[in-house]
Protein backbone atom coordinates (compact mmCIF):
# COMPACT_ATOMS: atom_id res chain seq x y z
CA UNK A 1 0.00 0.00 0.00
CA UNK A 2 1.49 3.18 -1.39
CA UNK A 3 1.56 6.14 2.15
CA UNK A 4 -0.53 8.96 1.50
CA UNK A 5 1.14 12.11 0.45
CA UNK A 6 1.50 15.54 2.14
CA UNK A 7 -0.67 17.93 0.10
CA UNK A 8 0.94 19.95 -2.71
CA UNK A 9 1.89 20.27 -6.81
CA UNK A 10 4.13 17.14 -7.59
CA UNK A 11 6.03 17.79 -10.91
CA UNK A 12 6.08 14.02 -12.72
CA UNK A 13 8.73 13.48 -15.26
CA UNK A 14 7.07 10.59 -16.95
CA UNK A 15 9.10 8.43 -19.78
CA UNK A 16 9.49 9.67 -23.34
CA UNK A 17 9.21 6.49 -25.02
CA UNK A 18 10.23 3.34 -23.17
CA UNK A 19 7.75 3.30 -20.02
CA UNK A 20 10.56 1.47 -18.49
CA UNK A 21 12.07 4.70 -17.67
CA UNK A 22 9.38 6.08 -15.12
CA UNK A 23 11.11 5.97 -11.56
CA UNK A 24 9.73 4.32 -8.93
CA UNK A 25 9.42 7.89 -7.01
CA UNK A 26 7.03 8.56 -10.01
CA UNK A 27 5.47 5.74 -9.74
CA UNK A 28 4.58 5.79 -6.42
CA UNK A 29 3.70 9.18 -6.62
CA UNK A 30 1.22 8.44 -9.40
CA UNK A 31 -0.58 5.93 -7.33
CA UNK A 32 -0.65 8.59 -4.12
CA UNK A 33 -2.01 11.49 -5.27
CA UNK A 34 -5.99 12.35 -4.99
CA UNK A 35 -5.66 13.16 -8.84
CA UNK A 36 -3.56 13.87 -11.80
CA UNK A 37 -3.29 16.79 -14.62
CA UNK A 38 -2.44 15.79 -17.53
CA UNK A 39 -2.04 17.42 -21.35
CA UNK A 40 -3.78 14.27 -23.00
CA UNK A 41 -6.33 12.31 -20.52
CA UNK A 42 -5.87 8.95 -23.32
CA UNK A 43 -1.91 9.31 -23.47
CA UNK A 44 -1.79 9.71 -19.47
CA UNK A 45 -4.01 7.02 -19.26
CA UNK A 46 -1.54 4.44 -20.66
CA UNK A 47 0.86 5.20 -18.41
CA UNK A 48 -1.57 4.97 -15.49
CA UNK A 49 -2.07 1.41 -16.70
CA UNK A 50 1.42 1.23 -16.27
CA UNK A 51 1.84 1.64 -12.87
CA UNK A 52 -0.93 0.86 -11.63
CA UNK A 53 -2.64 4.51 -10.29
CA UNK A 54 -6.12 4.50 -10.38
CA UNK A 55 -6.16 8.24 -9.58
CA UNK A 56 -8.60 10.39 -11.52
CA UNK A 57 -7.58 12.85 -14.10
CA UNK A 58 -7.88 16.28 -15.21
CA UNK A 59 -6.71 18.13 -18.52
CA UNK A 60 -4.79 20.97 -18.11
CA UNK A 61 -3.02 23.11 -20.49
CA UNK A 62 -1.27 26.60 -19.91
CA UNK A 63 -4.11 28.05 -21.57
CA UNK A 64 -6.92 26.49 -19.50
CA UNK A 65 -8.81 28.82 -18.07
CA UNK A 66 -8.46 30.83 -14.90
CA UNK A 67 -11.03 29.17 -13.20
CA UNK A 68 -9.82 25.90 -13.14
CA UNK A 69 -6.18 27.13 -11.86
CA UNK A 70 -7.89 28.90 -8.93
CA UNK A 71 -10.09 25.26 -8.39
CA UNK A 72 -6.36 23.53 -8.45
CA UNK A 73 -4.51 26.48 -6.07
CA UNK A 74 -7.37 25.82 -3.71
CA UNK A 75 -7.13 22.24 -3.71
CA UNK A 76 -3.29 22.33 -3.63
CA UNK A 77 -4.05 22.85 0.03
CA UNK A 78 -5.64 19.86 1.11
CA UNK A 79 -4.74 17.83 -1.68
CA UNK A 80 -1.76 15.86 -3.27
CA UNK A 81 -1.97 16.97 -7.16
CA UNK A 82 0.05 15.79 -10.08
CA UNK A 83 1.09 17.42 -13.02
CA UNK A 84 2.10 15.32 -16.28
CA UNK A 85 2.64 16.16 -19.54
CA UNK A 86 2.37 13.44 -22.62
CA UNK A 87 5.92 12.54 -22.23
CA UNK A 88 8.91 14.18 -20.71
CA UNK A 89 8.99 16.42 -17.95
CA UNK A 90 6.56 18.97 -17.50
CA UNK A 91 7.03 22.61 -18.42
CA UNK A 92 10.04 21.90 -20.80
CA UNK A 93 8.38 22.85 -24.31
CA UNK A 94 5.02 21.32 -22.04
CA UNK A 95 2.73 23.50 -19.54
CA UNK A 96 2.64 24.07 -15.85
CA UNK A 97 4.81 27.22 -15.97
CA UNK A 98 2.13 29.18 -14.85
CA UNK A 99 0.39 26.80 -12.56
CA UNK A 100 3.85 26.74 -10.66
CA UNK A 101 4.32 30.16 -10.30
CA UNK A 102 0.48 30.50 -9.15
CA UNK A 103 1.11 27.64 -6.89
CA UNK A 104 4.57 29.36 -5.88
CA UNK A 105 2.61 32.80 -4.78
CA UNK A 106 -0.16 30.73 -2.77
CA UNK A 107 2.25 29.44 -0.90
CA UNK A 108 1.79 25.49 -1.50
CA UNK A 109 4.10 23.04 -1.38
CA UNK A 110 5.55 22.22 -4.62
CA UNK A 111 8.08 18.73 -5.41
CA UNK A 112 9.70 18.00 -8.55
CA UNK A 113 10.34 14.49 -9.31
CA UNK A 114 13.06 14.89 -12.46
CA UNK A 115 13.33 11.81 -14.83
CA UNK A 116 13.50 11.60 -18.91
CA UNK A 117 13.25 14.98 -21.04
CA UNK A 118 14.00 14.65 -24.81
CA UNK A 119 16.39 17.52 -24.84
CA UNK A 120 18.72 16.34 -22.22
CA UNK A 121 18.45 12.37 -23.75
CA UNK A 122 20.03 13.69 -26.97
CA UNK A 123 22.62 16.01 -25.83
CA UNK A 124 24.10 12.64 -23.84
CA UNK A 125 23.44 10.86 -28.00
CA UNK A 126 24.73 13.76 -29.63
CA UNK A 127 28.71 13.59 -29.60
CA UNK A 128 28.51 17.57 -29.22
CA UNK A 129 30.10 19.44 -26.33
CA UNK A 130 27.96 19.28 -23.37
CA UNK A 131 29.73 22.06 -20.92
CA UNK A 132 27.36 25.12 -22.08
CA UNK A 133 24.18 24.99 -23.90
CA UNK A 134 21.26 26.52 -24.71
CA UNK A 135 18.20 24.95 -24.92
CA UNK A 136 15.77 26.56 -27.89
CA UNK A 137 12.52 25.20 -27.54
CA UNK A 138 10.70 24.99 -30.76
CA UNK A 139 11.46 27.78 -33.39
CA UNK A 140 9.45 29.40 -35.32
CA UNK A 141 7.46 27.32 -38.19
CA UNK A 142 7.92 30.11 -40.91
CA UNK A 143 11.40 30.80 -42.47
CA UNK A 144 11.44 34.57 -41.44
CA UNK A 145 10.71 33.66 -38.33
CA UNK A 146 12.89 31.22 -37.66
CA UNK A 147 15.94 33.13 -39.20
CA UNK A 148 15.36 36.30 -37.17
CA UNK A 149 15.16 34.03 -33.59
CA UNK A 150 18.71 32.36 -35.10
CA UNK A 151 19.97 35.60 -35.26
CA UNK A 152 19.60 36.48 -31.88
CA UNK A 153 22.02 33.69 -30.60
CA UNK A 154 24.14 33.29 -33.73
CA UNK A 155 27.16 34.35 -31.44
CA UNK A 156 26.48 32.64 -28.43
CA UNK A 157 28.96 30.00 -27.48
CA UNK A 158 27.04 27.43 -26.33
CA UNK A 159 25.67 23.74 -28.05
CA UNK A 160 22.05 24.29 -28.89
CA UNK A 161 19.35 21.87 -28.84
CA UNK A 162 16.14 22.57 -30.06
CA UNK A 163 12.79 20.58 -31.18
CA UNK A 164 11.69 19.91 -34.16
CA UNK A 165 9.23 17.87 -36.22
CA UNK A 166 9.98 15.54 -39.20
CA UNK A 167 7.63 17.33 -42.16
CA UNK A 168 10.09 20.53 -40.58
CA UNK A 169 13.11 19.39 -40.36
CA UNK A 170 14.75 19.78 -43.48
CA UNK A 171 14.08 23.37 -44.03
CA UNK A 172 14.75 24.29 -40.16
CA UNK A 173 18.17 22.56 -40.93
CA UNK A 174 18.81 24.49 -43.93
CA UNK A 175 18.14 27.73 -42.02
CA UNK A 176 20.45 26.99 -39.16
CA UNK A 177 22.94 26.59 -41.49
CA UNK A 178 21.94 29.90 -43.30
CA UNK A 179 22.48 31.49 -40.11
CA UNK A 180 24.78 29.27 -38.01
CA UNK A 181 27.50 28.23 -40.56
CA UNK A 182 28.23 24.76 -41.35
CA UNK A 183 28.66 23.77 -37.91
CA UNK A 184 28.67 20.15 -36.61
CA UNK A 185 25.30 18.71 -35.73
CA UNK A 186 23.21 15.78 -35.26
CA UNK A 187 19.65 14.80 -35.60
CA UNK A 188 18.28 12.52 -32.40
CA UNK A 189 15.23 10.58 -32.83
CA UNK A 190 12.58 8.05 -31.59
CA UNK A 191 15.18 8.30 -28.54
CA UNK A 192 14.34 5.00 -26.15
CA UNK A 193 12.14 3.41 -28.65
CA UNK A 194 12.41 1.10 -31.18
CA UNK A 195 13.51 3.49 -34.35
CA UNK A 196 16.11 5.56 -32.51
CA UNK A 197 18.26 6.42 -34.57
CA UNK A 198 21.23 9.57 -34.66
CA UNK A 199 22.74 11.07 -37.45
CA UNK A 200 25.69 13.56 -37.38
CA UNK A 201 27.26 15.69 -39.59
CA UNK A 202 27.81 18.84 -40.83
CA UNK A 203 24.82 20.94 -41.20
CA UNK A 204 25.02 21.33 -45.25
CA UNK A 205 25.28 17.02 -45.07
CA UNK A 206 22.42 17.14 -42.98
CA UNK A 207 20.56 19.74 -44.27
CA UNK A 208 20.88 17.87 -47.60
CA UNK A 209 19.94 14.70 -46.51
CA UNK A 210 16.72 15.70 -44.60
CA UNK A 211 15.66 18.17 -47.55
CA UNK A 212 13.19 15.61 -49.79
CA UNK A 213 13.02 13.00 -47.10
CA UNK A 214 11.51 14.14 -43.87
CA UNK A 215 12.13 11.36 -41.41
CA UNK A 216 9.00 10.10 -39.04
CA UNK A 217 8.62 10.26 -35.61
CA UNK A 218 9.84 12.78 -32.99
CA UNK A 219 13.37 14.90 -33.19
CA UNK A 220 16.00 16.59 -31.55
CA UNK A 221 18.53 19.07 -33.16
CA UNK A 222 21.28 19.25 -31.19
CA UNK A 223 24.16 21.38 -33.20
CA UNK A 224 27.39 22.64 -31.58
CA UNK A 225 29.42 25.73 -30.96
CA UNK A 226 30.33 28.32 -33.11
CA UNK A 227 34.22 27.68 -33.80
CA UNK A 228 37.09 29.73 -31.59
CA UNK A 229 37.83 32.73 -33.22
CA UNK A 230 41.11 33.43 -34.68
CA UNK A 231 43.43 35.16 -32.41
CA UNK A 232 43.64 39.25 -33.75
CA UNK A 233 47.17 40.52 -34.07
CA UNK A 234 48.03 43.96 -33.32
CA UNK A 235 48.77 44.18 -36.43
CA UNK A 236 45.50 43.38 -38.09
CA UNK A 237 43.82 45.63 -35.67
CA UNK A 238 46.10 48.42 -36.28
CA UNK A 239 45.32 48.05 -40.23
CA UNK A 240 41.41 47.73 -39.97
CA UNK A 241 41.45 50.73 -37.83
CA UNK A 242 43.63 52.88 -39.64
CA UNK A 243 40.68 52.59 -42.42
CA UNK A 244 38.17 53.12 -40.26
CA UNK A 245 39.53 56.62 -38.52
CA UNK A 246 39.64 58.07 -41.61
CA UNK A 247 36.01 58.35 -41.83
CA UNK A 248 34.94 57.66 -37.70
CA UNK A 249 35.75 58.87 -34.57
CA UNK A 250 37.61 56.57 -32.17
CA UNK A 251 35.20 55.33 -30.52
CA UNK A 252 33.06 54.50 -33.27
CA UNK A 253 35.77 52.80 -35.61
CA UNK A 254 36.66 51.20 -32.06
CA UNK A 255 32.90 49.63 -31.91
CA UNK A 256 33.15 48.64 -35.85
CA UNK A 257 36.55 47.28 -35.66
CA UNK A 258 35.24 45.05 -32.44
CA UNK A 259 32.29 43.67 -34.63
CA UNK A 260 34.10 43.09 -37.56
CA UNK A 261 37.15 41.40 -35.84
CA UNK A 262 35.59 39.63 -33.05
CA UNK A 263 38.17 41.38 -30.21
CA UNK A 264 36.68 43.33 -27.15
CA UNK A 265 35.85 46.91 -27.73
CA UNK A 266 38.10 48.00 -24.82
CA UNK A 267 40.72 46.39 -26.55
CA UNK A 268 39.78 47.95 -29.75
CA UNK A 269 39.42 51.28 -28.38
CA UNK A 270 42.46 52.09 -26.70
CA UNK A 271 44.35 50.93 -29.81
CA UNK A 272 42.15 53.65 -31.47
CA UNK A 273 42.89 56.31 -29.47
CA UNK A 274 46.51 55.92 -29.66
CA UNK A 275 46.59 55.64 -33.64
CA UNK A 276 44.55 58.87 -33.23
CA UNK A 277 46.91 60.36 -31.33
CA UNK A 278 44.87 61.06 -28.23
CA UNK A 279 45.93 58.37 -25.78
N1 LIG B 1 8.59 18.00 -22.07
C1 LIG B 1 9.15 17.13 -23.05
C2 LIG B 1 10.57 16.74 -22.63
O1 LIG B 1 10.95 17.00 -21.49
O2 LIG B 1 11.27 16.13 -23.42
C3 LIG B 1 9.13 17.75 -24.44
C4 LIG B 1 7.76 18.06 -24.92
S1 LIG B 1 7.67 18.76 -26.49
C5 LIG B 1 5.98 19.18 -26.60
C6 LIG B 1 7.72 17.38 -27.55
C7 LIG B 1 8.99 17.37 -28.41
O3 LIG B 1 10.07 16.79 -27.68
C8 LIG B 1 8.86 16.51 -29.65
O4 LIG B 1 8.23 17.21 -30.72
C9 LIG B 1 10.31 16.20 -29.96
O5 LIG B 1 10.92 17.29 -30.59
C10 LIG B 1 10.87 16.03 -28.55
N2 LIG B 1 10.78 14.63 -28.12
C11 LIG B 1 9.94 14.10 -27.23
N3 LIG B 1 10.16 12.77 -27.11
C12 LIG B 1 11.16 12.47 -27.96
C13 LIG B 1 11.85 11.27 -28.29
N4 LIG B 1 11.53 10.11 -27.73
N5 LIG B 1 12.84 11.34 -29.21
C14 LIG B 1 13.19 12.51 -29.78
N6 LIG B 1 12.56 13.66 -29.50
C15 LIG B 1 11.57 13.66 -28.60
Amino acid sequence: MDQSLPPGLYIVATPIGNLGDITSRAAQTLRGVDYILAEDKRVTAKLLAHVGAKAPMTAYHDHSDDNLREKILADLATKAVALVSDAGTPLISDPGYKLVRAARQAGHAIYTLPGPSAAIAALTLAGLPTDRFLFLGFLPPKSTARREALKEIANVRATLVLYESGPRLGACLADLHGVLGDRDAAVVREITKLHEETVSGALTELAERYAEAPPKGEIVIVVGPPPEPAEVSDEQLDKTLRELLQQLSPSRAAAEAATRLGVPRKRAYARALDLAGKA
